[in-house]
């Protein structure tokens, strides 16, 4: 039955406009992650910069706290002496204050790791499952494609049997249903149903010459350089 061929195509035509949505959308998560991924990153060089900047203070406030020492064996009265005592006690407590802020830093860090290891592993599940899909997708494309062929073959041969007038007329009903009349072709495949164009056509298509129609969904079909777009 032809009728029974043209709603199998219009089943493959809808899955052939559903299946790139749901691509879409699981490029949009990964996409998301990926994201997150990358101000994961930024955020750890951050606090790593900062836990640099209070090693490099330490470091400083250590060279001090030596030269503190050192200045204890010149000095000449009780009060220099008593000075430096107090300069070293202020040393420190700064360097204990310091070092609680190094430590918090490193807390940080720690904490950032644990979150970015999660996003990484989510990351890398949701880009599977967008690579996968889309692999499916392109495999299930190539059987349509075949299916497609074998339908149009089918619809031919069937077409030869029944009266030509009823055929025509059923045929511009069921044109009529599409809004769309014209419909580029981008890298093989037409536009408006979202079904690929057999080579030979397609071929002709690209040298130009006389106008196509889709044998798929009878649009008048052009052809657009996918490079371009
Ligand atoms: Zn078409």
């Amino acid at each position: 039955m032809i009728q029974s061929i043209d709603a199998r195509f219009d089943k493959i035509r809808r899955e052939r406009e559903e299946a790139p949505k749901e691509i879409e959308k699981l490029k949009e998560d990964f996409d998301f992650f990926k994201k997150a991924m990358e101000q994961d990153l930024s955020n750890l060089e951050e606090l790593k910069k900062e836990r640099r900047k209070g090693e490099r203070e330490l470091e400083e406030i250590e060279l001090k706290f030596g030269k503190s020492k050192l200045k204890l064996d010149e000095v000449k009265s009780n009060k220099e002496y008593q000075a430096v005592l107090k300069e070293i006690e202020e040393l420190k407590e700064l360097t204990f204050q310091k070092e609680e802020v190094v430590i918090k830093w490193m807390e940080d860090i720690e904490i950032q790791e644990k979150e970015g290891a999660i996003n990484d592993l989510r990351g890398q599940e949701s880009q599977k499952e967008y690579k996968n899909k889309e692999k499916e997708f392109s495999q299930r494309t190539i059987e349509l494609d075949k299916e497609v062929r074998s339908l149009n073959e089918k619809r031919l041969q069937l077409s030869q049997k029944v009266d030509k007038d009823l055929l025509s007329k059923y045929d511009t009903l069921r044109m009529n249903l599409k809004v769309q009349v014209v419909a580029p072709v981008i890298d093989a495949v037409c536009q408006g149903c979202h079904l690929g164009i057999p080579p030979q056509r397609y071929n002709e298509l690209m040298k130009g010459g006389s106008p196509q129609s889709c044998p798929n969904c009878n649009r008048i079909i052009y052809w657009e350089d996918d490079r371009e777009s």
